[in-house]
């Protein structure tokens, strides 16, 4: 009865020379519990975070029940780079960390005193995925002259190649920064990112050609006619999509940024071209106002992702219990080599660093640009 529904992913896998294929693997996306069941979960998994001395934190993708338990608890709902912060920040030693795999990693980067664990090992990213460690330090062999910059949807091992990390909400200050300093940049994984951030920033990229499987599949057709529908409508963009949807949205940015925009915009309606996770948190903050998913799809087409990340869907309440009656088995823990841990944490903390100097507490700059129209508003 509780079997998790297996669906096929495929995603692209580009080599060091550019030559893409496409590869398949699989995601197991958990039953929803019944009405009964999920208040028991729900339940279990607070006594089991008070046993455990444990904090639960959640990114804004997984679903709504995830997202309202760790703020119920004292965890918290954000970006992956605020839900390491945090972890590292909170005085729990053990942190469950309901995403994808790359933000355990980067959790357990800045926290290596800390217990991390993930729900399910096996929940991945495209982009993760798409860049492996090998096959980018070819890429960036061949390129010995530009500096290595690398988003934060990557293993700790690509972290630990790079000279800086980013989050797509500082993205655009730090290369503006290198490119004012003469530098050259070599950009991985995410190519709608990174032709983005060229286009704002005028700096000499070269690129990996990864794409996330949810963003890239937005359409722009689809999107012009459902502007029609909704004239009053605010349009709102993640720089992952691809360039003729960033070119049709009047906020582009982060999940932070999306949110700011959404309550800052006087707008009774937005088209959000993001993860449907999204929704969750941009309705609870803004109840008077309406949100709708951008399309994935045309007219009788099938869509892919369908706007919902198939590996942050693996999140679920079993799991995140599983783990926390497990606690002290190994289930589920993440580990990485100390070697690459400790240079994989000098790109984030470049970033850090960066982010305090230029004023930002947060490193959530494209929030600020968003209201004065910086990208194709
Ligand atoms: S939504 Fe895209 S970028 Fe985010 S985890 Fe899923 S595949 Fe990766």
């Amino acid at each position: 009865m509780n079997a998790p529904h297996r669906i096929a992913v495929e995603y692209e896998k580009p080599s060091s020379f550019n030559v893409c294929s496409t590869e398949q693997v699989w995601a197991s996306v958990p039953e929803e519990p019944n009405a009964i069941e999920r208040e028991e979960l729900i339940a279990k998994i607070k006594a089991q975070l008070i046993e455990k001395n444990a904090v639960l934190v959640a990114h804004y993708y997984v679903h709504p029940d995830l997202q309202d338990l760790a703020e119920a608890t004292g965890g918290l709902v954000s970006d992956s780079l605020e839900m390491a912060r945090f972890g590292r920040d909170h005085s729990a030693q053990t942190l469950v960390v309901a995403g994808v795999r790359f933000m355990g990693e980067s959790a357990k980067i800045l926290s290596p005193e800390k217990r991390v664990l993930v729900p399910e090992m096996d929940a991945n990213c495209s982009l993760d995925l798409g860049c492996p460690a090998e096959e980018f330090s070819k890429f960036c062999d061949e390129h010995p002259d530009r500096t290595v910059v690398v988003y934060a949807n990557t293993s700790a091992a690509v972290k630990a190649r790079a000279d800086w990390m980013v989050t797509s909400s500082i993205a655009l200050k730090i290369v503006a920064h290198l490119k004012a300093q003469g530098k050259k940049i070599l950009w991985a994984p995410d190519r709608h990112l990174g032709n983005y951030i060229q286009r704002e920033t005028g700096a000499d990229m070269v690129m990996w050609q990864g794409a996330c499987i949810v963003h890239d599949e937005f359409k722009t057709i689809e999107l012009e006619a459902l502007k029609k529908q909704h004239p009053l409508a605010k349009v709102l963009v993640h720089p992952e999509s691809p360039a003729a949807v960033v070119a049709l949205a009047d906020a582009v940015g982060s999940t932070s940024a999306i949110l700011k925009a959404a309550r800052d915009f006087d707008a009774p309606e937005f088209i959000v071209a993001t993860d449907n996770g999204m929704m969750h948190k941009l309705r609870q903050q803004n109840p008077h106002k309406t949100f709708i998913e951008a399309p994935t799809a045309g007219n009788s087409a099938t869509c892919k992702s369908c706007a919902h990340c198939p590996w942050m869907a693996m999140n679920g309440l079993r799991n995140v219990l599983e783990v926390l009656e497990k606690v002290g088995t190994g289930h589920n823990e993440i580990h990485i080599d100390e070697a690459i841990r400790a240079r994989a944490k000098l790109p984030i903390d470049r970033m850090l660093d960066f982010a305090q100097q230029a004023g930002v507490t947060q490193p959530s700059s494209i929030d600020s640009q968003v209201n004065k129209g910086i990208g194709p508003a």
